[in-house]
């Protein structure tokens, strides 16, 4: 037996050796020792936090096999591809696959070759009850481990089928891994699993690498220009831009292809190749951005997106911080752009009244949208959903570095009332805003809009400014949308009181983002000046070059060379021998051998 010091050492040459790691993570160690010492365990990370080695070191420590439960082919396909490119033995089976195939693989796990065998939950326990004896199981993983629990966001029927486990392997350990946090799913998980005292580790979920931001009511044509110069700043790099619907999706991607950028879509309406089609560009860096709907992302373990915009209102919380937390997995600073409309909140008014879990939803929807809404540190309205608590402001999201500024909007919003009024209460936020600015539309004279007092009042300000302002009094609570009656707005006994000018009312002045200034409007030499790239920058780009290079002649991914961390590291320390090399993270054994020289040759033959 070796006392937890010793055990220690051994799990560190392995993670300096397999993955050039050189220390753990928050909370790798105390889960890995915990489940070397056979207990059960829970472990709550953040999506990018680290949770594959607390039991892929576990399993490397043991005698036999750990078999990994996870709900996606993707996502097992990732995983083994990753773990291989380190020389760590694994293997996936599912039904995508032959089953010869399949058959082998398992012969290749009982005979001692597999360290790593992820399996499918449609298939387990079948598996299990098969060819289960003959394998020596070191221990089961179950990743997403939400997706047993009705509670979660995710839940997936056939996981319940893993609650048999534990009573065919009572003595083995079994670790369940999610990135959601809800302390309803989490005693769920355990309780379903039949998991016994099990360690919980509940890692933060302060991602302090992603910068926040929140901008309410922009015109599509302006979203559409900021998402294009997104994809210019990370002109080689890549992100997501996330829709609510398929439709949604299928029009980005369709505007950002015509401007000439390399996009994909992904969503759930489109056949299975062509899903496969765009994840694998994606992955593979070969598409600058991809148009999904929330179907895309789910074991997509690419550590360089640099960003990701919400196009639409997400529709909990759980989902949105799952989704940009896909954005800078490798720990480098990465952007994440929330847009969002009244129009979002109304289609997901409806998806919930068909969704059959009405309260749930509509308190996710009502706690998503306070977020969005939020005065206050994002970052700390983010955390405190999570049950953390952040002492200071964070200083990287749009309320910490541009707090709103109010103004006394009064006379604003007594002109939106007013008018509402005098059209009897039948209209919605389009209508409303065509009165106030005066537009010349037929329907608007049918109705006789056209000659109330209030018509073209409001002329002085833009469109989408009377949105975002029709908004904020929704928000707070001068109006109402009738969801149950064509979406039209009602003035609320509040909203009388704000008419008749007995109570004032402040309003937070509309914010989109900058239209970015081309070079010429910068002035031509400061211009150039600015976009000189620093040395360290021109040498990151080179080497990201030949990692592009390698993986084409490869055949795989640019992130199984090396990720972007790794890079960036390369290129500050510019390493030109196998030694130094070996000390940067992320350079194990198995990458440097095959992959050494050609980085060293590159950082020696960089004239920057
Ligand atoms: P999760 O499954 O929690 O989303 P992963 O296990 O995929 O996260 O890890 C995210 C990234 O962090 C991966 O690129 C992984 O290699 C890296 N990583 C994990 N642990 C360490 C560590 N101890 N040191 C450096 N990088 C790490
Ligand atoms: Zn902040």
């Amino acid at each position: 037996m070796s006392t937890e010091g010793e055990l220690k050492q051994r799990a560190l040459s392995i993670l300096n050796e397999f993955y050039g790691y050189h220390t753990f993570r928050p909370g790798q160690w105390e889960v890995i020792s915990a489940v070397m010492a056979g207990r059960d365990a829970i472990v709550l990370m953040p999506t990018g936090g680290g949770k594959s080695l607390c039991y892929q070191l576990p399993a490397l420590l043991s005698e036999g096999c750990a078999v990994v439960v996870s709900p996606l082919i993707a996502l097992m396909e990732d995983q083994t591809a990753g773990l291989i490119a380190n020389g760590i033995p694994a293997a996936a089976v599912h039904s995508n696959q032959n089953e010869a195939v399949n058959r082998n693989i398992i012969e290749h796990a009982i005979a001692g070759h597999i360290k790593l065998l992820y399996v499918s939950p449609e298939r387990l326990m079948t598996d299990l009850e098969t060819w289960g004896r003959r394998l020596r199981v070191s221990l089961f993983a179950i990743d997403e481990a939400h997706c047993i629990s009705q509670w979660g966001h995710d839940f997936r029927p056939v996981y319940t089928t893993l609650s048999q486990i534990k009573a065919l392997y009572p003595t083995v350990a079994m670790v369940a891994l999610t990135a959601t946090a809800d302390k309803l799913t989490r005693e769920d998980i355990a309780k379903q699993l039949t998991l016994r005292e099990p360690m919980c580790w509940i890692g933060s979920f302060d991602r302090s690498n992603l910068s926040l931001r929140v901008y309410a009511n922009v015109p599509m044509p302006r979203r559409i220009t900021f998402i294009a110069d997104m994809i210019r700043k990370y002109r080689n790099d890549s992100g997501i831009v996330y829709c609510l619907t398929r439709k949604g999706a299928e029009a980005m991607h369709r505007s950002l292809s015509a401007m000439g950028f390399k996009s994909v879509c992904y969503h759930a309406g489109l056949k299975a190749a062509e899903r496969q089609a765009s994840q694998r560009a994606f992955v593979a860096g070969d598409a600058q951005v991809v148009c999904a709907t929330v179907a895309f992302g789910m074991g997509i373990d690419k550590s360089n997106i640099r960003w990701v915009v919400h196009n639409n209102l997400p529709g909990n919380i759980e989902s949105y911080y799952q989704e940009i937390g896909r954005a800078g997995r490798d720990g480098l600073a990465a952007e994440t752009v929330l847009f969002y409309s009244m129009q979002d909140v109304i289609t997901h008014r409806h998806f919930i009244s068909e969704s059959g879990r009405q309260q749930v939803n509509s308190e996710k929807l009502r706690l998503m949208l306070k977020y969005a809404e939020a005065a206050v540190c994002r970052r700390r309205v983010l955390l405190s959903y999570f049950s953390e608590v952040l002492d200071h402001d964070c200083g990287n999201c749009d309320v910490c570095l541009n707090p709103p500024q109010r103004f006394d909007g009064t006379v604003t919003v007594q002109k939106a009332l007013s008018a509402i009024l005098r059209t009897d209460s039948s209209v919605g936020i389009f209508t409303l805003t065509d009165i106030l600015r005066g537009a010349a539309r037929s329907e608007l004279r049918a109705k006789g809009y056209d000659r109330i007092k209030t018509y073209g009042a409001g002329r002085d300000l833009s469109a989408a400014e009377w949105n975002d302002y029709i908004s904020q009094m929704v928000q707070l609570g001068l109006l109402e949308i009738a969801y149950d009656d064509g979406n039209k707005l009602r003035v609320t006994a509040y909203g009388m009181e704000a008419l008749r000018g007995r109570v004032a009312v402040e309003l937070a002045v509309y914010r989109a983002p900058e239209p970015k200034k081309s070079a010429k409007e910068r002035g031509g030499k400061k211009a150039k000046a600015m976009a000189a790239v620093s040395p360290d920058k021109a040498l990151l780009e080179h080497l990201k070059h030949v990692r592009l290079e390698l993986s084409h002649q490869l055949g795989i991914p640019a992130y199984l060379v090396f990720n972007d961390a790794t890079l960036t590291e390369m290129s500050q320390r510019r390493p030109v021998t196998a030694e130094a090399l070996r000390s940067i993270s992320g350079v194990g054994e198995l990458k440097a051998r095959r992959f050494g020289d050609i980085f060293i040759n590159a950082i020696l033959d960089f004239k920057g």
